[in-house]
């Protein structure tokens, strides 16, 4: 999609701190993290929330959600981490390609909940 913002991160028309790639999937740091480490990971297919997703994608997506959150585990040694998608503007939805969130907790006082 044209004018879709993480259409335009996924083939590099906008920049984007990448924290993994393979064929089908991106995933990425948040331009206004909630928390330290807080991730995007989107489908390279657009499709604007979870209604749309096949079930193709939604598996090829979410196996590789486990890796993704050890990497963050890793790399930032949360004490917790959130996984969660909002579908619609009334949901909260503002860029309308599927996304989850993946946010790292540090306890109380971490900014997020
Ligand atoms: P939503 O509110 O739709 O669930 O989440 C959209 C997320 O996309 C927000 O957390 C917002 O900060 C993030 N976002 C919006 N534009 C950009 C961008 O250009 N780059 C990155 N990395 N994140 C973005
Ligand atoms: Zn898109």
């Amino acid at each position: 999609m044209s004018d879709c913002i993480f259409c335009k991160i996924i083939n590099g028309e906008i920049p984007s701190a990448k924290v993994f790639e393979n064929e089908h999937v991106y995933a990425f740091l948040d331009i206004s993290q909630v928390t330290k480490g807080h991730t995007l990971v989107i489908p390279k297919i657009h499709k604007e929330n979870v209604y749309e997703l096949t079930d193709d994608i939604a598996s090829t997506l979410f196996k590789e959600v486990p890796k993704i959150a050890n990497a963050i585990k890793e790399a930032y040694n949360p004490i917790g981490l959130n996984v969660l998608n909002n579908n619609g503007e009334h949901a909260g939805q503002s860029v309308f390609h599927f996304h989850m969130h993946l946010i790292p907790r540090y306890g109380e006082g971490d900014g997020f909940g």
